[in-house]
């Protein structure tokens, strides 16, 4: 790494602060105090614009009751189309291609049901088994549904010793048995970003419906989904969108599929002319908001509307330079601070921006949970996943060049100190 512009000096963290044109965002949230704070890629902070977004809607219930839906501003009626219209600018999509509803393990139920049509011994579903595990279980439920084999008619792609997957290998699997191809955009535990334009076209050559889980991407990498002509999407709203726990979610369906009828229906997939008319036959919105099913949880829309306005206010392509900038800062510090004894520590996530997300994993033989776990005691929130892998996430938003810094110095000095080792190693349920 001798050619990098980098140096490993703390005070040039600080120079990389200086010069940083998107220092000013962080401004924008709530930063818990006296934390370094590196889990864009799990539940990100709350930004100021979600509290206050929050705060007018239950303004607006105060004052007006159930003339909120008509009357709030935006009524809250459209919410969830007003935010879908928003965040369709994030993934490449039109207005009406993008919905907020749900939760994204509900979505994947949702547009797997629709899309879903074996026939005859086109049955199979492709999936990777590095998937991060609830999507595996909601396709494996799917099969069941449809009297099929969890296990058989499931395909898993694997990946080599580290976590990443080849995707030859999953254009390779793609026979004319396989109906439907899932995964996910970034993989959650190795950070890996998949060539979604290369995998779509691979599949739509062979017949194959393809749908991605961007939960682990959307907001920190641009998307060009009608450009790469994606089927369908869902990703979550509360990891690097900052719309909040258990936010509501978001679907992305190809206009291509607006007459599909929606496998899960309910009221609010009406077309929304005509949903009080109280007909008891169900004429879904030629949208991805025919993909709703119930009334919106306006209260948690509203964070997820106030948090999209940050991203908004800056655009896409700049915040995934900024992270790709935090990012590639913390391969170099890793390379140059933590590769070598006793620190032992080596980059799990590709090295080539067009092949990592918003994440780092790193990982190491032995004890990096106890390690994860000494950090958290000197207040750095990264997280762990087995077996090895410590995930470190700056946000885009609002983490520092100087949080990248310290969080490699803390594991520098936790290491030297030895004092990771009487921490037992046990996971929490939340870590
Ligand atoms: C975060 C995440 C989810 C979350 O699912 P919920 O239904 O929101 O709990 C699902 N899939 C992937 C790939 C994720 O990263």
């Amino acid at each position: 790494m001798h050619d990098s512009p980098h140096r490993t000096d703390k005070d040039y963290a600080q120079v990389l602060d200086a010069a940083d044109p998107m220092s000013a965002v962080r401004g924008k949230f709530n930063i818990p105090e006296d934390t370094v704070y590196m889990l864009g890629n799990s539940l990100g902070l709350m930004p100021k614009a979600a509290e206050e977004a929050v705060g007018r809607v239950m303004g607006e219930w105060r004052e007006m009751g159930i003339g909120g839906w008509m009357g709030g501003k935006p009524p809250w009626f459209y919410l969830a189309e007003r935010i879908g219209e928003a965040a369709a600018l994030l993934v490449g999509a039109a207005p009406d291609e993008v919905i907020c509803t749900g939760t994204t393990t509900y979505n994947i139920h949702s547009l797997v049901s629709t899309f879903f049509r074996p026939s005859g011994s086109r049955k199979k579903i492709i999936a990777s088994s590095l998937e991060f595990p609830t999507d595996i279980y909601a396709l494996k439920s799917q099969l069941e549904l449809r009297g099929l084999d969890r296990d058989d008619d499931l395909i898993l792609i694997g990946g080599d010793e580290e976590g990443i997957v080849n995707e030859d290998e999953i254009v390779g699997a793609m026979s004319d048995e396989v109906a439907l191809v899932w995964l996910s955009s970034v993989l959650f535990r190795s950070g890996q970003l998949l060539d979604i334009a290369r995998l779509t076209a691979a599949a739509h050559e062979r017949g194959i419906m393809i749908g991605f889980d961007c939960s682990h991407s959307v907001g920190a990498v641009p998307h060009s989904f009608d450009e790469w002509d994606v089927d369908f999407a869902v990703w979550c709203g509360y990891k690097y969108l900052c719309g909040g726990p258990g936010a509501p979610a978001f679907i992305y369906l190809n206009r291509n599929h607006f007459d599909t009828v929606p496998g899960l229906s309910g009221w609010f997939g009406c077309d929304k002319d005509r949903q009080f008319d109280m007909s008891l036959e169900f004429d879904h919105a030629r949208s991805a908001g025919g993909w709703q099913v119930s009334s919106p949880g306006i209260l948690g829309a509203a964070a997820v509307e106030g948090a999209l306005s940050v991203i908004m206010d800056h655009g896409i392509a700049a915040v995934r330079e900024r992270s790709l900038r935090l990012t590639s800062y913390l391969f170099y510090l890793v390379d140059e601070l933590l590769s070598e004894e006793p620190y032992s520590f080596r980059v799990v996530t590709p090295r080539e921006d067009s092949s990592r997300g918003g994440h780092v994993a790193i990982a190491r033989g032995e004890d990096a949970l106890k390690i994860k776990e000494a950090l958290v005691d000197r207040g750095v929130v990264t997280d762990f996943r087995p077996p090895d892998v410590i995930r470190i996430a700056p946000s885009p938003l609002y983490s520092t060049f100087t949080d990248v810094r310290s969080v490699v110095g803390h594991i520098r000095e936790i290491i030297g100190s030895g004092e990771y080792r009487d921490i037992p190693d046990k996971l929490g349920p939340i870590s």
